[in-house]
């Protein structure tokens, strides 16, 4: 069997012969039916909150829970860095929290300079937590590993500072994650340079991303690849 390219959040990639893409989409976009033909996640975005009360919102996620391709909540998070009621962030995101505990699914999660809040947060957290477009140095990676989250490398890995490379250097290779987000790098990059980086081979890293996905997705049989 042919193991995958996991790409864990993207917002236009596509699955392939070589790559497993989990959609990233903005919950306000799935359609009436709320059905949708491809692995994904959805929520309100942080970015986001402020259109949608909260009724709205739960009504959105009502049409959407029980479709068998939908793995996680995500992305939804905190992030001071947008314009977004910072309040009814915290609100639309403890939303998602509860909502994941509900259907036990994980969370991917969106921070920006928002960790001192988010810590506290996640330590309550008791589904799998994907912290994607990961690049933090090495004090909060301590405490985020002892928490048990998942860390998704992505864009700011080809580039990355010098306290991101000493982080990735900590995290153990089970919880270690690759996404392109909203760019159109090939996710085959980003294996590569951390492969680089962790002085490892991208078969490695292949391997113990195919079962880092089975850990955090139990329920998912051999990934189908189209
Ligand atoms: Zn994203």
């Amino acid at each position: 069997m042919k193991i995958p390219f996991i790409d864990i959040h993207t917002h236009n990639g596509q699955n392939s012969e070589e790559t497993f893409a989990v959609q990233s989409l903005f919950l306000q976009d799935i359609g009436k039916t709320g059905v949708v033909n491809f692995p994904f996640s959805a929520a309100i975005h942080p970015w986001h909150v402020d259109k949608y009360n909260l009724v709205e919102i739960n009504q959105m996620l009502e049409k959407i829970i029980a479709d068998k391709n939908l793995l996680a909540i995500g992305e939804t998070g905190l992030d001071k860095g947008c314009t977004s009621n910072y309040e009814r962030q915290k609100e639309v995101f403890n939303l998602h929290i509860e909502l994941a505990h509900a259907i036990h699914k994980p969370l991917i999660i969106h921070a920006v300079k928002s960790w001192n809040e988010l810590v506290p947060i996640i330590a309550q957290i008791r589904v799998p937590i994907i912290l994607h477009g990961y690049s933090q140095g090495l004090n909060l990676t301590r405490q985020l590993i002892d928490l048990g989250c998942y860390f998704s490398a992505g864009k700011l890995a080809l580039n990355p500072s010098a306290s991101f490379v000493e982080a990735l250097t900590i995290i153990p290779l089970k919880s270690l994650l690759f996404e392109t987000d909203d760019s159109m790098i090939p996710i085959e990059k980003i294996y590569d340079q951390v492969a680089g980086l962790l002085n490892v081979s991208v078969e490695l890293l292949k391997n113990q991303v195919y079962e880092n996905y089975f850990t955090i997705f139990p329920e998912s049989r051999e990934l189908e690849l189209k």
